[in-house]
């Protein structure tokens, strides 16, 4: 059953050829035979079964939507009501969110059954998923790599096919990152298209909630039941939500492909750099037009991020205080020794890295050196992709540098995890949509290939994804593990 596309499993469902229980029971077989991945955080089988043989109802009475009866996991950073919150953090390894994430409620609408809450770097923190407090993420394809992050656990789960798909947040590539280290699809849409309501803020202006799927059509059906206008999310767009399904199959003749000479420095892996010539050639063969283009801000991109991300992320953080939320010191006499205590207990190092960085950057006489001018770049990186996206329809290069390292690799050195996330950090800064498909292999890892878009364009990028996903089996192949049927 898990070797199907998520439009086949939804139709196998809606002609009543296996039922959501028997879906359900066979992917928390599968999970509880992938332990050692270390994808969830949280598994609630008894919610789920009871949650399928509901939706067999419904599909018994052909009331069934989009997802009913699906079986889906949930990156820890989205609140659920039913399930605890942890957003990979001691800090809130007891938090019960009082009321669901947008996203997570509109998956339910569409009948969605959420089987647990997968891992992650702390508050989103990372690019390897080993900054979660509840160890790091193995990577399906090679147990001794990173799975990447800070989405880590969903691109694991999807990729070993635990769930057909999960969702997940981009900061600055933690949607993208992952999907290619893992050999999946992954979209981050334009900023507002969809709710952040309910997914634990990490730096406001960049977060954007996505998904991980295996393919670009998987992408286009979930996409539509994730966007849309929400009230309660004050950056939401309000217009209308195409049908990306319907708009998957346009002719790519008329369709400008930019290459930006940045992205094929000669640093970059070798046959990263091969598999993204090859697919060149494909769009090309298409008809598509390629465009050679110069990006001089890009030597920019990383430094404006982590900027902007840490200033963000140190007052967006400064609500756990051991009073309101999470983690509560039990060795404090004074009020000072709680909030400084609960902070010290319940954050890891990257967080408070991060935090302190933050707090530096924001204080006065440090201000308008830093948080400022990284504004003013910010808004110079922003004008330059633009004016790039008025000559070409996409850009298209690299997700990553190189391929899933090996765990512990980077670990001691945080800028050269920063630099992971050399490629993909710029859509954020530009609120940009992307998306990350499975491109090739270098010596049995998966390659990842980015397509950036205008605001707004996901249509056209996943129309782009998945004529390429029609012209290669990239995306079909899997790590030889999950290959397996459970016992
Ligand atoms: N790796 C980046 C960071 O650590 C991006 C994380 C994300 O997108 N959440 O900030």
């Amino acid at each position: 059953m898990h070797t199907q596309s998520l439009l086949a499993l939804t139709e196998a469902l809606q002609q009543r050829r296996f039922s959501s229980t028997e879906l359900t029971k066979h992917y928390l077989d599968r999970i509880n035979n992938a332990k050692a991945l270390n994808a969830f955080i949280t598994i609630d089988a008894e919610c789920a079964l009871a949650a399928a043989a509901r939706a067999d109802k419904l599909l018994k009475n052909g009331e069934g939507k989009t997802f009913t009866g699906i079986p889906i996991a949930h990156k820890d950073i989205f609140c659920t009501e039913k399930m605890t919150t942890t957003c990979g953090s001691k800090m809130l390894t007891n938090f019960n969110a009082p009321y669901s994430a947008t996203v997570v409620k509109r998956l339910e609408e569409q009948g969605a059954i959420v089987l647990g809450k997968t891992n992650m770097d702390e508050f989103a923190m990372g690019s390897a998923n080993e900054n979660s407090y509840f160890g790091p993420v193995k990577n399906p394809w090679d147990h001794t790599r990173v799975s990447g992050g800070s989405s880590g656990g969903s691109a694991a789960a999807v990729a070993a096919d635990l769930v057909p798909f999960a969702t997940g947040s981009d900061t600055g590539g933690s949607v993208r990152q992952p999907a290619a280290f893992c050999g999946i699809s992954g979209l981050k849409p334009t900023y507002g298209l969809v709710s952040r309501f309910g997914m634990v803020a990490y730096a406001s202006s960049l977060d954007q909630a996505g998904a991980l799927a295996h393919s670009a059509e998987d992408l286009a059906l979930i996409l539509k039941a994730m966007a849309g206008f929400d009230e309660l999310d004050s950056t939401s767009i309000n217009q209308p939500v195409p049908d990306y399904l319907a708009a998957l199959n346009k002719p790519l003749q008329s369709i400008r492909i930019g290459l930006p000479a940045c992205f094929f420095h000669p640093d970059i892996d070798h046959d990263i750099q091969q598999a993204i010539h090859t697919a060149v050639t494909i769009f090309e063969q298409a008809g598509a037009k390629i465009v050679e283009l110069d990006l001089t801000l890009q030597s920019l991109w990383v430094p404006c991020y982590y900027v902007i991300a840490c200033a963000e992320a140190s007052s967006n953080l400064s609500r756990y205080d051991g009073i309101r939320f999470g983690h509560r010191t039990s060795k404090a006499k004074t009020l000072q020794e709680l909030i400084t205590r609960s902070r010290t207990e319940g954050f890891g190092i990257e967080v408070k890295r991060r935090i302190l960085t933050g707090a530096h950057l924001l204080s006065s006489g440090y201000f308008d050196d830093y948080y400022l001018q990284a504004q003013k770049v910010r808004r110079m990186i922003q004008e330059e992709l633009q004016g790039v996206l008025a000559q070409v329809d996409v850009i298209l290069g690299p997700t990553t540098p190189s391929c899933a390292f090996k765990l512990g690799e980077k670990i001691k050195n945080p800028t050269q995890h920063y630099l992971a996330d050399i490629f993909t950090v710029a859509a954020n800064l530009a609120g940009l949509p992307a998306l990350s498909i499975p491109a090739g292999f270098s010596a049995g890892l998966p390659i990842g290939m980015q397509l950036i878009g205008s605001h707004f364009s996901e249509a056209c990028l996943l129309n782009l994804a998945h004529y390429y996903q029609q012209c290669t089996n990239w995306h079909q192949t899997r790590p030889q593990e999950c290959q397996k049927e459970p016992k």
